[in-house]
């Protein structure tokens, strides 16, 4: 069989994770583990607030993760989401995907099935959480949500937050956010994942882009891999992870298509905001980002770097 360079893309919070999954990419470890094992560290680092162990929470205060991972070589494909009291939601939507005929398992399913597998339960809530959670309500001039009166929520949630707006705007590059990793084996396989606890203020049960397949997540080794952070709203109204692939699939180039991904996505924004960032890999190992607004950034890594590469993502600014 060929063998072919590996080579991985990520949204630009996941250096630690591909550094990882690139070493064991060049040992022979397959995509599907690699993208995996790289979630798997971003997902269980306490200083990465909105994926994992120490996400955002929603506006009760609670962390909920979603996540989706698929194997470009067979079109299998596991998702979990509004997951609560779990962490590492990438191996448990790999385990809805492997052990289970389903695809996408939610909230007390989800919860159940991690149980009856065996995962350890642990609350992903923490201090820090917390804190950026009654940020929002001293921001508002709310009561603390501690003492608040939270049984009706919906008027708080006028605009729920991505935290990369706001590390954007202190300047800071190495911004936080849902995380996803694409990764090209060896042996020519693709394969993509997703991790986040979605937007922090989400009215509880949200679920957004990042665990549904074909909006946040798509992986074809005969087209490529695609995936999306950012205004999940967005994505799935515009089906753009699969859009992407399918533009690629009828004969455009990877930079065609998600220009073409990009233009479908225009209008759709209502507030500032609210963006949508993709990122892309063919089998042939070319990739690219791209983004409804400028500035923002990317990561590679090919078999001849040491470390990841923070590229900008190609911009198409909505009218
Ligand atoms: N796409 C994620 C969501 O809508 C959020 C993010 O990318 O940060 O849940």
């Amino acid at each position: 069989m060929k063998r072919v360079a590996p080579v991985m893309v990520a949204s630009e919070n996941g250096r630690y994770g591909m550094l990882r999954a690139m070493e064991a990419l060049r040992a022979g470890a397959t995509a599907l583990d690699a993208v995996e094992l790289a979630s798997r560290i971003i997902e269980d680092d306490p200083e990465e607030h909105s994926v994992g162990y120490s996400g955002l929470p929603n506006v009760l205060g609670e962390v909920e993760l979603d996540a989706s991972i698929m194997d470009g070589k067979t079109l299998r494909a596991g998702a979990v989401a509004a997951v609560q009291g779990y962490g590492r939601a990438i191996t448990l939507a790999r385990r809805v995907m492997e052990e289970t005929p389903h695809v996408l398992i939610v909230g007390r399913g989800a919860e159940r099935l991690a149980a009856e597998l065996g995962e350890a339960p642990q609350n992903q809530v923490t201090g820090e959480a917390l804190r950026r959670w009654e940020e929002r309500f001293a921001e508002r001039g709310l009561a603390s949500g501690q003492n608040a009166d939270l049984r009706n929520v919906a008027g708080l949630l006028t605009r729920p937050i991505n935290l990369q707006d706001k590390i954007y705007k202190a300047g800071r590059v190495d911004t936080q956010g849902t995380v996803n990793f694409l990764a090209l084996d060896l042996h020519g396989n693709l394969a993509s994942a997703v991790t986040t606890s979605g937007l922090g203020w989400k009215y509880p049960g949200r679920v957004g882009d990042s665990p549904l397949i074909g909006a946040g997540n798509y992986c074809d080794n005969r087209y490529g891999a695609v995936a999306c952070t950012g205004m999940g709203e967005l994505a799935i109204r515009a089906g753009t992870a699969r859009s992407l692939i399918v533009y690629m699939k009828l004969g455009m180039s990877l930079q065609e298509a998600g220009l073409e991904t990009l233009r479908d996505l225009d209008g759709l924004a209502t507030q500032e905001g609210q963006y949508m960032n993709i990122v892309g890999l063919t089998p042939e190992g070319e990739y690219a980002g791209f983004t409804t607004v400028p500035g923002k950034l990317y990561l590679y890594m090919t078999a001849a770097h040491e470390a990841p590469v923070l590229a900008e993502r190609t911009a198409l600014v909505a009218k």
